[in-house]
């Protein structure tokens, strides 16, 4: 049985970037005859916009993306995670960690490493053998000694769409954080946990998250837990030529009229390379049937790259 999913972070409207990803998961669903879910990831609550999740889920109905099922909230899950890292904890394969951000960079310069991720700094392992007296800031997955027992620190998996990917994460991560003291619980243990709970078979996704799956990938392992399939999708770039995002301003999809429906779902249909020039939404009304036409389309295109 197919199982997929869209999870926005209700961090605002979805814009035209978002919206790919929303209809290319939803296509997806319809094309393999399974189940659509949606789920907020509003595990980072101070950055939640109040009301933005109820904003998107009005968006995704004015395309007429239909979800199935209760719409699963992560800010609700807060009890489920903690069930989950702590057998972790007890396997030593998350540890408490007491380092703040200056201290990560002092250990890395005089162990002469130079190395940054996305500007953060690379965790350079320092409270794997303990806190040494320090409280703790965060719980780190122990990405080090997870990879010895799986007996390879590279990560092969392969998207859909992109192909073989290949990331080792104990030299290009390091030992990420799954919760910080304050209680907010990191992204990549909360979508490992609800992709699992919910029986997500496809995660399709915006390629900007493409980097994130090997750490999920370990995650799994280390839990138990089935890897789904991924399909990075391809991203909307702005004139400045980086990705649409609602750091740099991307605006909200304009739904304000039935020409702009038309307009936005269409566009997202093109960068998904899908033919609307022989099925083009004109009208509200048509929408089910030309909703129906790219699902088939859709389906003809992956039917030859995944066996479910
Ligand atoms: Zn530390």
């Amino acid at each position: 049985m197919y199982r997929g999913r869209f999870a926005p972070s209700p961090t605002g409207e979805l814009h035209a970037g978002s919206f790919v990803a929303a209809l290319a998961s939803y296509l997806d669903a319809r094309a393999h005859k399974g189940e659509w879910l949606v789920r907020i990831e509003d595990v980072d609550g101070p950055r939640c916009i109040p009301g933005a999740d109820l904003a998107i889920l009005q968006q995704l109905q004015q395309c007429g993306l239909q979800w199935d099922g209760e719409v699963l909230y992560q800010s609700q899950r807060h009890a489920r995670y903690q069930q989950v890292l702590d057998p972790l904890l007890a396997k030593g394969l998350v540890y408490s960690c007491g380092c703040s951000r200056k201290e990560i960079e002092e250990s890395q310069a005089l162990m002469g490493l130079n190395i940054s991720r996305h500007k953060a700094a690379i965790y350079p392992g320092t409270c794997r053998t303990g806190l040494h007296g320090k409280s703790a800031r965060a719980w780190r997955f122990n990405v080090q000694q997870w990879c010895a027992l799986r007996g390879n620190p590279e990560v092969h998996w392969t998207d859909r769409r992109l192909g073989a990917q290949v990331q080792n994460v104990v030299n290009e991560v390091g030992d990420f954080v799954l919760k910080r003291a304050d209680g907010l619980w990191a992204y990549q243990l909360a979508v490992v946990v609800d992709d699992a709970d919910q029986g997500i078979s496809c995660v399709v996704r915006g390629q900007d998250l493409t980097d994130n799956t090997a750490r999920q990938i370990l995650l799994q392992e280390a839990l138990g837990l089935p890897h789904p399939h991924y399909l990075h999708t391809p991203l909307v770039l702005g004139v400045n030529g980086e990705k649409l995002s609602k750091q740099n301003g991307a605006k909200a999809l304009d739904l304000s009229s039935e020409a702009a429906v038309c307009k936005a779902m269409n566009q997202a249909a093109a960068t998904l390379e899908l033919n609307t020039l022989s099925a083009p939404l004109n009208s509200l009304t048509e929408r089910p049937s030309v909703l129906a036409i790219w699902t088939a389309q859709w389906a003809q295109r992956e039917a030859t790259k995944i066996g479910t």
